[in-house]
């Protein structure tokens, strides 16, 4: 594997299991790679059977301004990258295309005051990337961030989401984010057992957050199943929510996961 224009060779620097199939990995961070949070970067895995390489996109977790990268996995039962993603351990190496990709971005928005962020599974991933970007807790005057899973043990990082308040540099902000956590295959207690998109026409998800969506007021990113971004999204543009387009600010963004 060597590096070329159009990739820079990685290497993995940490694996953290959250489940048997959730996990987390940092790798390396070629010095010319930038991305704005909330983009996604596309990695390739060569198979030291065959040197095939496979590649996929994947939302990047961290900071832009930490030096290494870092994603949020599921394995996909028989999935050709995840599988060779999830036996990747320290030391390996992986392939970061240099071009990041994707518009889920807060710079889509006209200037709004709450932003939503409603992800499902591993599309959580962008929106701690987003939540590490200083402006957007200097840009917004609430910040939501709602995590739909399947099971509690799903809750990946509820343990950094939850401690924004005691962290040196966020602390000062943490008084904005409001965390939701949404578990819908098991009872919980203090969170949502509903899926996001019925709490969304009941109007729970808003009673709950105890801030109401308001057209001038709410910018809304949505991440993960395709089928929850779908529907959310219909719903949103039923209440008059517009997407944002190129050159275009609206009031949603989207991302699907696979
Ligand atoms: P998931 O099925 O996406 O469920 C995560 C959460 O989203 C659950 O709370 C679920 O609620 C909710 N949800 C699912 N569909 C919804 C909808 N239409 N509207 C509102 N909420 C919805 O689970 P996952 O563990 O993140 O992913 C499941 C499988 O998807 C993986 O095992 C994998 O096979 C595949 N996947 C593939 C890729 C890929 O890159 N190919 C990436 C991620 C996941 P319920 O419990 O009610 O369903």
């Amino acid at each position: 594997m060597t590096a070329t224009d159009k990739y820079s060779a990685e290497t993995i620097t940490q694996v953290r299991p959250w489940t048997e199939s959730l996990f987390s990995f940092r790798t390396t961070r070629d010095r010319g790679y930038r991305f704005v949070p909330g983009q996604f970067a596309r990695l390739g895995v060569t198979s030291a059977a065959d040197g095939s390489t496979v590649w996929r996109a994947y939302s990047i977790a961290s900071a832009a301004h930490d030096e290494h990268l870092e994603f949020f996995s599921v394995v996909v039962p028989g999935g050709a990258f995840t599988s060779r993603l999830s036996q990747l351990r320290e030391g390996d190496r992986i392939l970061v295309e240099r071009k990041s990709y994707g518009f889920l971005t807060t710079d889509r928005f006209a200037a709004g005051k709450d932003l939503w962020m409603l992800a499902t599974g591993t599309g959580l991933a962008p929106f701690l990337s987003i939540l590490h970007d200083f402006e957007t807790w200097e840009r917004y005057e609430n910040l939501v961030l709602v995590q739909s899973v399947r099971t509690q043990s799903e809750l990946a990082y509820e343990d950094l989401i939850d401690g924004f308040d005691k962290s040196e540099y966020y602390a000062e902000f943490a008084h904005k984010l409001r965390y939701v956590r949404i578990v819908t295959r098991e009872p919980v207690p203090g969170a949502l057992r509903d899926r996001v998109t019925r709490l969304l026409v009941s109007g729970v998800l808003e009673e709950n957050v105890g801030i109401r969506l308001d057209h001038d007021r709410s910018r809304i990113m949505l991440c993960g199943n395709p089928e929850m971004v779908e529907d959310s999204r219909q719903i949103l543009v039923e209440r008059g929510y517009r997407l944002s387009r190129r050159g275009e600010p609206g009031h949603l963004a989207v991302e699907n996961y696979w």
